[in-house]
């Protein structure tokens, strides 16, 4: 049986405006990234009303610049953080196996050696406890290789730059997606979603926090949404919304830079993906596609502007050269054909703590009555965050709340997809796509593949691939803007597919085509396509201009160049300078 899924379209975001101006809700959750969409996941499916607000679009923070990992995290091992560990391998075997098992898939690891006796026995055994603490149930076990063996697996490695190994299996997925799907299925339970949507300033009354008062970037319109408690999840923005009731600018949250590139899969002869210890961290070189190589990542204080964190040529030099050292053949700046930088929200241990020391676990705190923020924490352990922040919300609203069930709670698309992987020879006949086209959608979409196929059905030019956009279809472009809630030409070349960095024009040859497509689902006309096309050719020019500069603080300014007239403009701190509701001297300092 084929069942439609909720469409995060225009109906639904004038839909959503209306009730969130008129409804009081339970929740309001400000933030949009992972741990945002999880919570109004976990709240909507106890059955409470929620709302969420975010100021880009899903994912456009954090959670669509990270290293697209689902790991148990064998650095906390290291650190000695068992219980985290312990956590985030259940979590990574509920994703992998029943809760997004089109989305979570397992990736093999090489961990290349260089001293004999020790290090074989020291890794060995902290991949022994790995397996055990439950790494094992869903992925093979980790297997001990000579140095002949690993470069079978992994020709293109320097022989002299190890002396053995030791492979072992994580998971990745594409993560601007999995949080995509997660605000979908919260969706289908009945939340409010509204994104481009900043919360500027908070509602209050005899004390409290009542609500949050919200500018409507599409529009231009300020709304105020009520709540019986307000959640944030703003990430790295978090005490930027702390600072509207506290007065002063807290230091909770402390961001730490980390990039990325993308290599051609040519570039490093390997069939597995390499875990490289280095003086200060990991190199981690993971398969992307079937055509990439993710390469990643630094970790470094960033004072700048949070929404696009710029990488710098020193950041890219220094990946290439950790790189360069166990390779054969040297790759080079020219081979790279994207990059990109995300921003750690890790909670601060004080001034002088180096970022890649602080604690990766988060912290839920209250900022005033009413308002309750949850900072730090990892993509993998979203689950369980959004739980918690719920738990705390719950305990505010004076009546029994359920227990959260998002441990049972498949993502859309999860159901149907194993027996739609089975039927993939005959879905590919319907329609006229190759069978390889038809498995890589059913990982993108699961079991909402039959959307996508119901739209070939009714218009068979949108099965024809997009020039320039990669393997992705006509359709694809047209169902990020019917149901995946795309309201602009970058939310479909830098997140819904990844053009922006897995292309060496960065999605420009596509652009033009894509904007197309969407101007016609979204009703807009040239004037729109034309200002979209400008805007995201600034954006290219300005993330090159970055990427020449040696420092953080110049590759800042060239970056924010390139920000136009419809971008995030206001963040949370210039909404408050702003003046409003939310200054209530009711609330206690
Ligand atoms: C380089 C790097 C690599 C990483 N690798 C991994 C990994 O491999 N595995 C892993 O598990 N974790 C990884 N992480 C950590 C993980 O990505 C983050 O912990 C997670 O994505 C944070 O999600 P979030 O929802 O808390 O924050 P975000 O994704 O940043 O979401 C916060 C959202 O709040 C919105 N917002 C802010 N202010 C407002 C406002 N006033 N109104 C409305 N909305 C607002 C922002 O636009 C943003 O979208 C990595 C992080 C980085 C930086």
């Amino acid at each position: 049986m084929t069942r439609t899924s909720v469409a995060l379209n225009r109906a639904y975001r004038a839909e959503s405006l209306r009730r969130a101006a008129a409804e009081e809700f339970d929740v309001v959750v400000i933030g949009g990234g992972i741990t945002g969409v999880g919570a109004a996941l976990d709240a909507a499916t106890r059955g409470l009303s929620v709302a969420l607000v975010e100021a880009q679009d899903f994912a456009a923070g954090t959670s669509s610049r990270s290293g697209k990992l689902i790991h148990g995290g064998l650095r906390y091992l290291e650190m000695l953080d068992f219980s985290l560990v312990r956590e985030a391998l259940h979590e990574r075997r509920l994703l992998l196996t029943s809760l997004a098992p089109h989305l979570v898939k397992p990736v093999p690891f090489l961990f290349p050696l260089t001293h004999r006796l020790w290090e074989r026995l020291y890794v060995g055994s902290g991949l022994l406890l790995y397996d055990a603490m439950g790494g094992s149930k869903v992925v093979p076990r980790a297997r001990h290789l000579t140095r002949t063996q690993a470069l079978k697996l992994a020709p293109g490695l320097r022989p002299e730059s190890m002396i053995g190994a030791v492979q072992f299996y994580d998971a990745q997925e594409d993560d601007a997606r999995l949080a995509l799907y997660v605000a979908r299925t919260a969706a289908e339970y009945g939340a409010v979603l509204l994104t481009y949507t900043s919360a500027v300033g908070v509602l209050s009354a005899g004390g409290r926090i009542t609500g949050v008062r919200v500018l409507d970037h599409e529009r231009g319109d300020e709304i105020e949404i009520r709540a019986r408690h307000v959640v944030t999840a703003a990430g790295v923005w978090n005490d930027d919304i702390h600072s509207w009731v506290s007065g002063r600018q807290p230091a909770r949250v402390r961001p730490s830079k980390g990039i990325h590139v993308i290599l051609p899969r040519r570039c490093i002869d390997s069939g597995t993906g390499l875990f490289v210890r280095t003086e200060k961290s990991i190199l981690f070189v993971v398969p992307w596609g079937t055509d990439h190589w993710l390469i990643g990542d630094t970790d470094t204080d960033w004072p700048y502007d949070k929404r696009e964190p710029a990488p710098t040529g020193a950041d890219i030099d220094y990946l290439l050269s950790k790189l360069n050292a166990v390779l054969k053949n040297p790759v080079s700046r020219t081979d790279i054909v994207g990059v990109f930088a995300g921003l750690r929200p890790l909670v601060s241990a004080g001034e002088g703590t180096k970022t890649e020391k602080l604690s990766r676990e988060h912290v839920i705190y209250s900022a005033a009555p009413g308002l309750s923020m949850i900072a730090g924490g990892k993509y993998t352990t979203y689950r369980v965050m959004a739980k918690e922040l719920i738990d705390v919300a719950a305990a505010h609203l004076g009546r029994p709340v359920p227990a959260s069930c998002t441990e049972r709670l498949p993502i859309l698309g999860a159901v149907g997809y194993e027996a739609r992987w089975k039927e993939r020879a005959q879905l590919a006949e319907q329609p006229g796509l190759a069978v390889s086209q038809v498995e890589r959608l059913l990982n993108r979409y699961g079991s909402c593949i039959d959307d996508l196929l119901a739209l070939i059905s009714r218009r068979p030019e949108l099965a024809a691939p997009v020039p320039g956009l990669g393997q992705h279809l006509g359709v694809e472009v047209a169902y990020a803007c019917s149901h995946e809630g795309a309201l602009h030409l970058e939310d479909i070349l830098v997140r819904r597919t990844r053009v922006a960095i897995e292309t060496p024009d960065r999605g420009r040859g596509a652009a033009r085509e894509v904007a197309t497509i969407m101007a016609a689902e979204l009703g807009r006309d040239q004037d729109w396509i034309d200002q979209e096309l400008t805007q995201y050719t600034q954006r290219l020019e300005a993330e090159a201009a970055a990427e020449e500069k040696p420092d953080d603080r110049s590759a800042n300014a060239a970056r924010q160049a390139g920000y136009g007239p419809s971008s995030w403009g206001r963040t949370p701190s210039q909404g408050a300078a702003a003046g409003g509701a939310y200054t209530d001297t009711g609330v206690p300092q």
